[in-house]
């Protein structure tokens, strides 16, 4: 039986990423050593990154005023370190409340920083951009593109300002067509749409380099990170060569214009069940639902874990809600084939055929 992982993260390869992947551990481009064995400092991995940066510059248009720091300690860290690397001494930090994580990333820079609130949403809509209480002064403005435990993205930008904005882009970083221009510095762990654990992105625009306050351990210091390329110690070097293939395998397939199609399909495809009568239930206000990972109810608990049992007795795994907000939820990074999708909408529908 073929098995399709929704998980929220780490999230499913693509079969072919996989199978490059177990032979550059068996013996990395053609050699006897495994991929886990090619030391930080030298050639290989150096060209491993060199690449992987390249191609991230090309897909998502990167300018070259902006550097590309290959980080750990996952998007978690970046949230309190933000505030350490930008907010120098007494300036303040916009935060967006628009779900989960972002509260997690405002609770945690409220220890390093101060931090006011300038929208929240409700848990089944997002603040309009428009109604944000931007001030012209505050170090910069965060806000989370796509909340990945309520299942709420914003598709519009909001308006241009004076004030940086940062953004974790954690879940949608690649699924869609991107203008970095408009963002001061985007953070991305890299387990959801290009790879694996271990690697955070760190897109920052060079003039907030050079920020940060002096007792900030140098291996979270963006400016010595891009002063080193990103090796002031040992990179995570195996999650950087999966980020590369995960970069080759989305330039290979259309690049991300190709991916937001992919990605706009995949969500149509489980909405159609989802909104065809009501059955299943969608939280998510319709023009803040996220493409990236659709949640949704059916009747009761009781009901809900009877469609995570017999979904994995079909092959279709990983389907729970996140734990603080429960029901159902299928996470559609980029490594989550349309083939996978279709597998999941088919046993929907059956579903509810014989339990409705
Ligand atoms: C998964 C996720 C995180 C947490 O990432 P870690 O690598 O576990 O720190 C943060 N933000 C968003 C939007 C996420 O989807």
């Amino acid at each position: 039986m073929t098995v399709y992982s929704f998980a929220s993260g780490p999230s499913a390869l693509p079969r072919e990423v996989v199978a490059e992947l177990a032979s550059d551990v068996a013996g990395y481009g053609g050699s006897e050593l495994s991929a886990l064995e090619l030391p930080f400092s030298e050639g290989m991995f150096s060209d491993v990154l060199a690449e992987a940066e390249r191609d991230l510059r090309a897909l998502l248009g990167v300018p070259p005023n902006y550097r590309i720091l290959f980080l750990q300690g996952g998007a978690s860290a970046q949230f309190a370190l933000l505030p350490m690397n930008l907010a120098g001494r007494g300036r303040h930090c916009e935060y967006v409340l628009g779900g989960h994580w972002s509260r997690r990333a405002a609770a945690e820079a409220s220890r390093a920083a101060d931090v006011w609130v300038v929208a929240s949403g409700d848990g089944c809509s997002l603040p309009d951009p428009k109604s944000w209480r931007r001030s012209s002064d505050a170090a910069y403005c965060h806000y989370t593109t796509n909340e990945t435990a309520d299942g709420l993205q914003f598709h519009a930008l909001p308006d241009p300002s004076d004030v940086p904005l940062v953004s974790d882009m954690t879940a949608d970083l690649l699924t869609r067509v991107l203008s970095v221009e408009r963002f001061g510095l985007i953070y991305a762990s890299a387990q959801k749409n290009l790879g694996a654990a271990g690697l955070t992105l760190v897109i920052v625009r060079e003039d907030l380099l050079g920020r940060a306050r002096q007792d900030i351990p140098s291996p979270f210091d963006y400016t010595r990170q891009a002063e080193a390329g990103s090796k002031i110690n040992t990179p995570p070097t195996f999650a950087v060569l999966v980020a590369h293939r995960m970069l080759r395998w989305l330039r290979n397939n259309g690049g991300v214009a190709a991916a937001e199609n992919r990605s706009k399909a995949k969500c149509a495809t489980l909405h159609e069940v989802i909104d065809s009568d009501d059955f299943y239930r969608c939280p998510a206000s319709l023009p803040h639902r996220s493409r990236i990972n659709v949640c949704f109810r059916v009747s009761s608990p009781r009901a809900e874990e009877l469609f995570l049992d017999e979904a994995k007795a079909n092959g279709l795994v990983h389907l729970n809600g996140h734990r603080d907000v429960g029901g159902l939820r299928a996470s559609l990074y980029n490594g989550v084939s349309e083939e996978a999708v279709d597998a999941l909408a088919a046993f929907m529908t059956d579903f509810k055929r014989r339990r409705g």
